[in-house]
């Protein structure tokens, strides 16, 4: 599936070929934190199909619990993450799916890291909900 992203102050877009039948939740420690959030949602991109178009993002790498080195990629300007890639192999990149467009198109098929999940995200469906925004 083709698909375009950016991050949220615009000076980093790229375009990618991914597979959406890969697209899986993250509730690694590592993704909470380098998120900020409580969970990631990430998807392969084919390999050699992940092509930026304009910007250049700063890379952050961290060590995975394998020892192999990961590079973290995020917007200097805004902070978003966009992907992560092996350090050796920079044909294999994770993208973030938060800064793809067609995002509401891609279901997650899988979790991972699920013994550090936070306890409540199975049940946000009764949590009071509000439209837009009201704190
Ligand atoms: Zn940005
Ligand atoms: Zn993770």
């Amino acid at each position: 599936m083709k698909i375009t992203g950016a991050c949220h102050c615009g000076a980093i877009t790229y375009e990618a070929d991914v597979d959406p039948e890969r697209v899986a939740i993250c509730h690694c420690t590592d993704c909470q934190a380098l998120s900020g959030s409580a969970f990631r949602v990430v998807v392969p991109a084919r390999p050699g199909g992940f092509k930026l178009l304009s910007g250049k993002p700063k890379v952050y790498l961290k060590a995975a619990q394998s020892g192999r080195q990961r590079t973290q990629a995020f917007c200097t300007e805004c902070g978003s993450s966009i992907y992560s890639a092996d350090a050796t192999n920079t044909q294999q990149f994770s993208i973030r799916v938060g800064t793809v467009r067609e995002r509401a198109e891609l279901l997650p098929k899988k979790q991972i890291w699920r013994r550090s999940a936070l306890g409540w995200v199975d049940h946000i469906e009764p949590i009071p909900q509000v439209q837009t925004q009201d704190f």
